[in-house]
């Protein structure tokens, strides 16, 4: 079974990608890791963001068994990476990579923003998940707040709405709804009840 989950930055897809694959038993590949490795790697050799060439071939070079999470972490990358994610050949060097990892004969869930769109359109399930701006910006706030960054709500808020903007206006592979995807709205959620609400999308689908 593929499960494709899409949606916006910190609107709970990621964790509920992992809780989802545990649930099933199916491996998880957050790809917004992915953009993330390649805006790291430019900024680490001193290549500017805008330097689609050498963002290409960081994209080439990547493995998915060695994303290391802590460093790619954190809202300056999730920045960074939406800039690099808007270029076609990045987009385009990183299919292959995560359509093998969905083709495990048991199947896997993906998260990311063109999932259900362009890398999984066959998915078994397919979820949208979204929370207003407000509620994702308090979410990725209290996130970092504990993680000991001194960013403010309002940066956050600004940081999420620059990249909702940026992944929804960009030419190639946008953040939308795919039309068979279930929406699921987690502003008044918990993730327990969002969790709840997602294996019964699932379950009803598969
Ligand atoms: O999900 P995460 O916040 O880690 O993603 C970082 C950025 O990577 C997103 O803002 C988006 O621009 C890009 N991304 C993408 N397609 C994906 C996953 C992430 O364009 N499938």
């Amino acid at each position: 079974m593929i499960i494709a989950i899409d949606g916006p930055a910190a609107s709970g897809k990621g964790t509920l990608g992992k809780r989802l694959a545990a649930h099933y038993g199916l491996a998880h590949l957050d790809t917004g890791l992915l953009y993330r490795a390649v805006a790291y790697e430019l900024v680490q050799t001193g290549k500017p963001l805008t330097d689609e060439a050498g963002a290409v071939i960081a994209a080439r070079k990547l493995d998915v068994d060695q994303l290391d999470d802590e460093k790619l972490r954190g809202a300056p990358m999730g920045e960074a990476a939406s800039k690099v994610a808007a270029f076609p050949g990045v987009r385009a060097a990183l299919v292959q990579l995560q359509r093998a990892f969905a083709a495990r004969p048991e199947g896997a869930v993906l998260d990311g923003r063109d999932i259900g769109t362009v890398i999984c359109p066959d998915a078994d399930v397919k979820l949208f998940v979204t929370a207003s701006a407000e509620e994702r910006a308090r979410r990725r706030h209290t996130e970092l707040a504990g993680r000991g960054d001194p960013i403010s709500y309002d940066e956050v808020l600004a940081d999420i709405r620059a990249r909702d903007d940026r992944d929804i206006n960009r030419p190639a592979s946008p953040l939308r709804q795919a039309g068979d995807a279930t929406l699921l709205d987690t502003t008044k959620m918990d993730i327990d009840a969002a969790f709840r609400a997602a294996v019964a999308i699932v379950d009803a689908a598969a």
